[in-house]
């Protein structure tokens, strides 16, 4: 058993949204396909993966140094003991053969896309879902109960208006969702009150609303926002500053009596480490939100689960940035605290197929074998494309 193709394309993303720092029209994802030389059902067994969405395609670190290293190490080296699926610890490795220790930046998307290929290809060959193989992988139980979804959207839009947000947050109530995220820090703490308010129309609660600043705000501003929503429990308070400065984020969690957000641009268990270190981070209340898809794939972030397990933080206070398909399954087969989803937005790699949500707020992935990608029909072109390449 081999792996006898790699191939990727770059897709872009749908829409002209912006958070309070990217604008997200320019960017892309890349789709990538590794091909095995076992055929079922008259095909090869492909795994298909990607590797998340705000971090752009990673085409050029594919082509020249990852794929290349994988597609010349002896095949016998990427399977693991029993032979009878790959190993993606030992395919992670072999990608980062002669690469240095430290900078994790986009290669750790680059080397996730390839890395959870191989889990949807060994999801494949025990014809199951990817769910199935992650928590048999862990030693967990089959897992049965749908998990916790959240509607993450309230981007600033050009033109927009607190009444576009307030149809936006509740076409999501009407599709069944009960709990929101919105962004905010891209207007003044004014504007951004008045948007706060208009989404808890909807949400009811604060409990049921979260917000995310996508690291704009410097401490003082961290601090004055705080202050602000305080009263208005929300569910958390997310990436508030720089996603590297832990200091801020620990005087901000000695201010701030709420639940806080971060972790999604941390790339590794040894950032994950420095944030549990440095940072302030409360078990039992704060929010991480790692996802393997930009952080090398599932085995490292099974390193960083670990890692936060044996610092007292427990693996419901995950819930990794990305609401797509492939976060589905790995919520659902770590048993993780929850999923984003990402209705309408980030096509055409956002949210799920309608098969997968359960009822409201909930959601558990079909039984398509591996990531179920070629169910989700904004995908289905851009998986032909990729394959007839
Ligand atoms: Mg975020």
């Amino acid at each position: 058993m081999r792996i006898v193709d790699i191939r990727d394309i770059s897709v872009p993303l749908k829409g002209d949204i912006a958070n309070a720092l990217v604008n997200f029209s320019e960017h892309n994802v890349s789709l990538v396909a590794v091909t095995t030389d076992v055929v079922r059902h008259g095909r090869p067994v492909t795994g298909l993966a990607f590797n998340s969405i705000g971090r752009f395609a990673q085409a050029g670190l594919l082509r020249e140094r990852f794929v290349p290293r994988i597609l010349q190490a002896d095949p016998q080296s990427l399977l693991d003991a029993s032979g009878r699926a790959f190993d993606p610890a030992a395919v992670h490795a072999t990608a980062m053969r002669n690469e240095k220790p430290g900078g994790h930046g986009d290669r750790a998307s680059a080397v996730a896309a390839l890395e959870l290929a191989i889990w949807d290809i060994n999801a494949k060959l025990r014809e199951e879902p990817a769910y199935a193989t992650i928590a048999r992988h862990i030693g967990h139980p089959l897992p049965t109960a749908p998990v916790p979804i959240y509607a993450a959207g309230g981007y600033y839009y050009p033109g927009d208006s607190l009444q576009r947000l307030r149809d936006e947050m509740r076409g999501y109530r009407d599709a069944g969702f009960r709990d929101f995220k919105i962004k905010i820090g891209g207007a003044s703490l004014e504007e951004d009150l008045r948007r706060i308010e208009a989404a808890l129309d909807i949400a009811d609660e604060g409990t049921h609303l979260a917000v995310d600043v996508n690291g704009r705000f410097d401490l003082a501003t961290a601090l004055l926002y705080g202050q602000a929503i305080a009263p208005l429990g929300l569910r958390w308070y997310e990436e508030v500053g720089d996603p590297l400065d832990y200091g801020a984020n620990a005087e901000l969690a000695k201010h701030y009596a709420g639940a806080i957000a971060t972790g999604e641009n941390l790339f590794s268990s040894i950032d994950v480490q420095n944030l549990l270190r440095f940072a302030g981070m409360r078990p039992g209340k704060d929010v991480f939100q790692m996802e393997a898809g930009l952080s090398y794939g599932l085995t490292e972030y099974l390193k960083t689960i670990a890692l936060m397990e044996s610092n007292g933080f427990g693996r419901s206070q995950i819930h990794p940035h990305g609401g797509h398909l492939i976060n589905l399954h790995i919520v659902t087969g770590l048993g993780l605290g929850g999923c984003e989803v990402y209705p309408g937005v980030f096509q055409p790699f956002g949210g799920y197929p309608v098969a997968c949500m359960a009822d409201e707020a909930r959601a558990f992935p079909t039984q398509a074998p591996g990531f179920g990608l070629e169910e989700k029909p904004e995908l289905a072109p851009w998986i032909n494309q990729l394959l007839a390449l």
